[in-house]
């Protein structure tokens, strides 16, 4: 194996380009190739100049690459001495297959590291307002997927009703059903709940309501982006802010700066 071989894991945030870390930046420049997911923006993937680029991520349902074979391809590449970069979206360890790629690469005993990137179960809530810690609201917070109801259901039930506020991923096609067994558990149907789609982006949409209106199917959200579930008393709170001035990455032309929010 030549020494140069290496594959990075690298979070690509939620959405915003502005949002990328300088260390994933340096290893998209770097990179002779990139193996990106279906939530990574255009600009960020753009930013690895002299890489081959490959979609290997689901979309429409179907994966382009089977997990095994994102494996096997990773490790072929670092194996010819090139310098990979496995790019998600997000967190590479949060509901990305993240900890499976490191210890497929660990079994094969490739160089590698892991770039965390600004997690949308955090950035995307921020940019709606609404903070997952609140004191005097909610000391704690918990990230779930919502995407299959017996790995649902076995997670939220070991938790007090009301207590705490609830991020579910991966959740919004089940809204209804998540809620209703939100509250059959105990939880109040006046606890305000919030979705936010396409987070961080210059579409970011925000629906605010209730646990109830959730159960009840009362809900507002267009369009096909990413969306998560905000549930607790902090997702009645509105603090976003105004746009303030873009960091030095997107000044100085690195990445497209864009305006923020529409709302
Ligand atoms: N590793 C990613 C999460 C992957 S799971 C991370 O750390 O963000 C994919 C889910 O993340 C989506 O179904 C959606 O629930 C959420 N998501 C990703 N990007 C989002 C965004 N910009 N706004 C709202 N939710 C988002």
């Amino acid at each position: 194996m030549s020494a140069r071989g290496h594959v990075s894991l690298v979070g690509a945030g939620p959405g915003d380009p502005a949002l990328l870390t300088r260390k994933a930046l340096a290893r998209l420049r770097r990179a002779d190739l990139v193996l990106y997911d279906a939530l990574v923006d255009e600009r960020v993937i753009g930013l690895a100049r002299r890489a081959q680029r490959f979609f290997v991520g689901k979309r429409a349902g179907r994966h382009a690459l089977s997990q095994h074979e994102i494996h096997a391809v990773m490790i072929r590449a670092a194996k010819r001495g090139r310098r990979v970069v496995r790019l998600k979206g997000g967190d590479p360890f949060v509901f990305g297959r993240g900890g499976e790629e490191a210890l497929a690469l660990q079994q094969a005993g490739i160089p590698f590291d892991v770039v965390p990137g600004v997690t949308s179960a955090i950035a995307a809530p921020a940019s709606a307002g609404i903070p997952l810690t609140h004191r005097g609201l909610s000391s704690a917070f918990f990230v779930v997927s919502g995407h299959d109801r017996d790995v649902f259901s076995a997670a939220i039930g070991a938790l007090r009703p009301n207590a705490i506020t609830i991020v579910v991923l991966m959740g919004l096609g089940r809204r209804a059903e998540i809620a209703s067994e939100l509250l059959s558990g105990g939880w109040d149907r006046t606890l305000p709940a919030a979705i936010v789609a396409d987070g961080t982006l210059p579409r970011q949409q925000v629906w605010r309501g209730t646990l109830g209106d959730l159960a009840d199917g009362d809900v507002a959200v267009t369009g096909g982006g990413p969306a998560l579930i905000v549930i607790g008393k902090v997702a009645a709170l509105d603090v976003a802010g105004a746009d303030g001035v873009d960091d030095a990455l997107s000044a100085r032309g690195a990445v497209a700066v864009h305006a923020r929010r529409t709302r």
